[in-house]
């Protein structure tokens, strides 16, 4: 396949105080397309000195003194929403060569990063400085809600618009100028969404800036960096604790959005259709590769070998393919890497005694050079094995049986992970008494959902710290002031 060609990548470069820019050396890396593993462009390898002078950037948009008012930044929010509207078909095209997912998914992955602007502009006026109603000791409080300052946003490639609008969409409501560095797979979309910015939304230049390139010297300099107290990140769960203890001696403020394992319960009195269709959506979407995915199943035994033998069908019948070809629900895995992960999950389970329900023998696999890994679902899953306790972020179904309430929520939170889970009961003390044990951030009941822009969404435990989305959302960025005034 040619190199990517589209009126929104004309500068496959970083942008800093409103110029597209390219790195000081002139070095750039390659960005692939899962589905041909063909090099479909070359973007801009950027390192300390770019980092450097795009927070320099973003300092020069910062006001505090006059602050931008609620209006303003109002504007902004549906300016930026507007841009990804008007350019959602383009940059989901471009979504989908670089990440792989059917290009449905990719178009609806950027509808779903507009409405973080959207509702972050319609919630605005929560950010309004107040007069609390009490005088406490005689005075005046006022609480006015400040930027943090510039910001750093680090985004994973398997949302590669939606986990940036969530953040972006709080800094600029906030006042906040950040300084971006998108997922080395999936540059593209971002570079892509700030052409759509800078072509039909009219941002204070440094407002907001993208360094594209390496992880480790970009990341040094936004942890070390005085001048940028806060950095919200989305990806692993190893690179979240290092960015804890890389940032601890400037004791920054950090949101993080980290790894999940989540459990997907069907109690025996659970609408079994409704719940093998919520978990066909949940589990595939993104080739399976998100944090709120499914990565364990556990099905109560009186319905345990019907519901296994409905999900074997449907994901026996799932077309994987070229995420551009009509027709694909699956697409590649992100790399090989990724490829080999499942391979060595569905291994494992096989090996420990798992019965294979549907999906080829690992063995029967290619050894290298492919990223599609066929729809896999094992049953007699066990606690001892790697997927009950790593995220696989791949098309494979574990499922284990269960007997009882108690046993299957504590097999539920037997995970260092708390992001997403979802409980099928149609027994309301059920759900209630089981939804409140689970440690989870988001528990869908009856749902396979994932977050949506109106609600806040973030993890318990090692999943992470901080809420994106919802009014709790809004404030992520914020520093509350207060200032008690006494009569003069
Ligand atoms: P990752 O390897 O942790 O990378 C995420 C981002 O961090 C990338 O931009 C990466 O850059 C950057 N990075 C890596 N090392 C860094 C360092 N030392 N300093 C600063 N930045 C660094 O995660 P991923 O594989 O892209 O994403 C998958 C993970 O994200 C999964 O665990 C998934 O569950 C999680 N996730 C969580 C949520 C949530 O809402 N909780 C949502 C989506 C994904 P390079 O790409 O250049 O390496």
């Amino acid at each position: 396949m040619a190199l990517i060609e589209s009126p929104l990548l004309q500068h496959l470069e970083g942008y800093i105080g409103g110029q597209w820019v390219p790195a000081d050396d002139g070095s750039t890396f390659a960005v692939d397309n899962p589905a041909t593993g063909d090099t479909i462009a070359h973007v801009a390898a950027m390192g300390a000195a770019e980092t450097e002078r795009a927070i320099a950037a973003g300092q020069s948009a910062l006001r505090l003194q006059e602050p931008y008012s609620i209006e303003t930044r109002r504007g902004w929010l549906e300016a930026v929403r507007d841009a990804l509207l008007a350019e959602q078909d383009e940059i989901g095209r471009i979504l989908c060569l670089e990440h792989g997912k059917p290009l449905g998914e990719a178009v609806g992955e950027v509808t779903y990063a507009a409405g973080f602007f959207d509702y972050c502009a319609k919630y605005m006026d929560e950010l309004k400085s107040h007069v609390i109603p009490e005088r406490p000791k005689g005075l005046e409080w006022t609480v006015h809600y400040r930027p943090v300052g510039v910001v750093g946003l680090i985004t994973p490639w398997n949302f590669p618009i939606g986990m940036i609008a969530k953040k972006l969409a709080a800094a600029l409501a906030a006042g906040c100028p950040s300084v971006i560095k998108p997922a080395s797979e999936t540059p593209l979309t971002m570079i892509a969404a700030f052409q759509a910015l800078h072509d039909r939304a009219d941002l204070p230049a440094g407002m907001v800036n993208l360094v594209s390139g390496p992880p480790a010297p970009i990341g040094d300099v936004l942890c070390d960096h005085p001048e940028v107290p806060m950095l919200s990140f989305t990806g692993s769960t190893g690179v979240g604790q290092h960015l804890i203890r890389a940032t601890a001696h400037r004791v920054k403020k950090l949101s993080l959005e980290l790894g999940g394992n989540a459990p997907f319960i069907v109690f025996d009195d659970a609408d079994l259709d409704a719940a093998l269709e919520n978990l066909m959506a949940n589990k595939f979407r993104g080739g399976g590769q998100t944090c709120v995915c499914t990565n364990r199943l556990y099905v109560q035994s009186g319905v345990a070998d019907t519901f296994a033998a409905m999900l074997a069908k449907k994901v026996s019948a799932l077309k994987v393919g070229d995420g551009m070809a009509e027709g694909t629900e699956i697409g590649p895995l992100i790399s090989q890497a990724g490829f080999d992960k499942v391979r060595r999950h569905v291994q494992d389970a096989l090996a420990k005694g798992g019965e294979l329900l549907a999906g080829p023998e690992p063995k029967e696999l290619p050894a290298s050079g492919s990223r599609f890994y066929p729809p896999t679902l094992v049953g007699k899953v066990t606690p001892d094995m790697v997927c009950c306790h790593e995220e696989t972020f791949g098309p494979f179904i574990p499922m284990a049986v269960f007997h009882s309430e108690e046993e299957v929520i504590a097999r539920g939170n037997d995970t260092e992970f708390g992001l997403a889970a979802y409980v099928f009961t149609r027994d309301e003390q059920r759900a209630a008494r089981t939804i409140g044990a689970l440690r989870f951030g988001h528990v869908g009941w009856n749902s396979g959902s994932g977050p949506t822009p109106e609600a806040p969404f973030g993890g318990m435990k090692s999943s992470g710290v901080g809420r994106e989305g919802g009014v709790e959302g809004l404030f992520e960025f914020i520093e509350a002031q207060t200032v008690p005034r006494g009569d003069q």
